[in-house]
């Protein structure tokens, strides 16, 4: 599929990037590694008419490790520099497995943080070509006008009738940084702010993040308080390979020497419009010990929370039931990590 006609600025500045951003507004589209953009615009999901490649932005890049031990990492940092970071696979482990289940090698020289927190939303019903799309009459998310002006229930084939859009948020890399309790930093022509990440996602397919069309993601701050916290990301895909995931669980638990939870975050992803904490684990978790009963509770809060409809290749009936058993298999090896299993202090 070839690619629609777009303009390419190539800035070498937030300051130049965040001024052709205000300029262009909605008619500009941020390309990182493009792993994601490029398909998309093969699709014709959109047609921007420029496209600001931030490749050669330097300061978008990195990993820096501030005195007190939290980190910053730059939007472009690609998810191999991520992996290959001692402090990262040390000290925040649930990142690491997080980003090892990312697509293949290829992606992952590519593809960066910032693309990976900023992903589009998927559908079955999406993510297809135009001519595909158009043979159905589009959808909430890919309106055509008049297609459905006898039939207003089939906009959403997801859910007919329905006004929201499901289409689910697919990234690895962002219930993984929800556990470790991450900051965002953003610029724009107004100057930056930091936003925590939970406050990033809409929980709407159509609406997806908090960015202005106008806002460049700049970075990724980790708090040091998180580091000593045991952790693992657990995925479903079709084949254990390059693949989007069907269902994610990312799991973090600090556990002091009497095996009593100091802190717990789970969070769930592939199965909302938003990565999502599962807000039990917080409130049940903390000031218990290892527990089976426990733990089955948490798994049966995370499948309430995952909330999937028919937008991927798997049924919502088996996306659930792995949530439960991967968020039970996740806590059971964070707590066996922090008991001085494998990977201990
Ligand atoms: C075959 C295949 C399999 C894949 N499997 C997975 C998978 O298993 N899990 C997964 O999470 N992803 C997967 N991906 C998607 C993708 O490879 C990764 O998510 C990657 O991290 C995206 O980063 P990128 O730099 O290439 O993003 P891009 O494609 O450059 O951008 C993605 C989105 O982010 C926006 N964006 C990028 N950087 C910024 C920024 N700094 N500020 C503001 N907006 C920005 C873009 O405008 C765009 O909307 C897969 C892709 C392919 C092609």
């Amino acid at each position: 599929m070839s690619l629609p006609a777009f303009r390419v600025a190539r800035p070498k500045t937030v300051e130049e990037a965040v001024r052709v951003l205000s300029e262009w507004g909605p008619e500009a589209m941020v390309i990182a590694g493009g792993t994601d953009v490029v398909p998309n615009l093969q699709m014709r999901l959109f047609s921007p008419k420029l496209l600001l490649d931030v490749k050669s932005i330097s300061a978008l890049r990195g990993i820096t490790i501030a005195g007190a031990g939290a980190l910053r990492i730059g939007a472009l940092t690609t998810l191999t520099e991520i992996l290959a970071a001692p402090v990262v696979r040390r000290r925040y482990a649930v990142l690491a497995s997080a980003v090892a289940t990312i697509a293949g090698p290829l992606q992952r020289n590519m593809g960066t943080l910032g693309g990976n927190l900023c992903l589009e939303t998927r559908c079955l019903w999406y993510n297809q070509s135009y001519f595909w799309r158009k043979s159905l009459g589009g959808c909430l998310k890919f309106p055509m006008p008049n297609a459905h002006a006898a039939h207003p229930e089939t906009l959403c084939h997801v859910a007919p009738g329905g006004k929201r859009c499901w289409a689910v948020w697919s990234g690895d890399s962002a219930p993984a940084l929800l556990t470790l309790e991450a900051e965002i930093e953003i610029a724009s022509s107004r100057g930056a702010r930091r936003l925590p990440l939970g406050e990033f996602y809409h929980n709407d397919g159509m609406n997806r993040i908090a960015l202005g069309r106008d806002e460049l993601l700049t970075a990724v701050h980790i708090p040091a308080r998180t580091a000593s916290r045991r952790g693992i990301y657990q995925k479903l895909r079709i084949r254990d390979s390059i693949d989007y995931p069907l269902a994610g669980v990312a799991v973090t638990l600090d556990v002091d020497r009497e095996g009593i939870c100091r802190e717990a975050r789970v969070a769930v992803a592939a199965v909302n419009p938003a990565p999502v904490l599962v807000r039990e684990a917080g409130e049940q978790l903390v000031g218990q010990k290892y527990s089976p009963q426990l733990v089955e509770e948490i798994a049966r809060a995370a499948f309430r929370t995952g909330k999937p409809l028919t937008t991927s290749a798997s049924t919502p009936v088996y996306s659930r039931e792995m949530l439960r058993v991967f968020t039970r298999r996740a806590l059971e090896n964070a707590w066996r990590q922090s008991n001085g299993g494998e990977n201990s202090h």
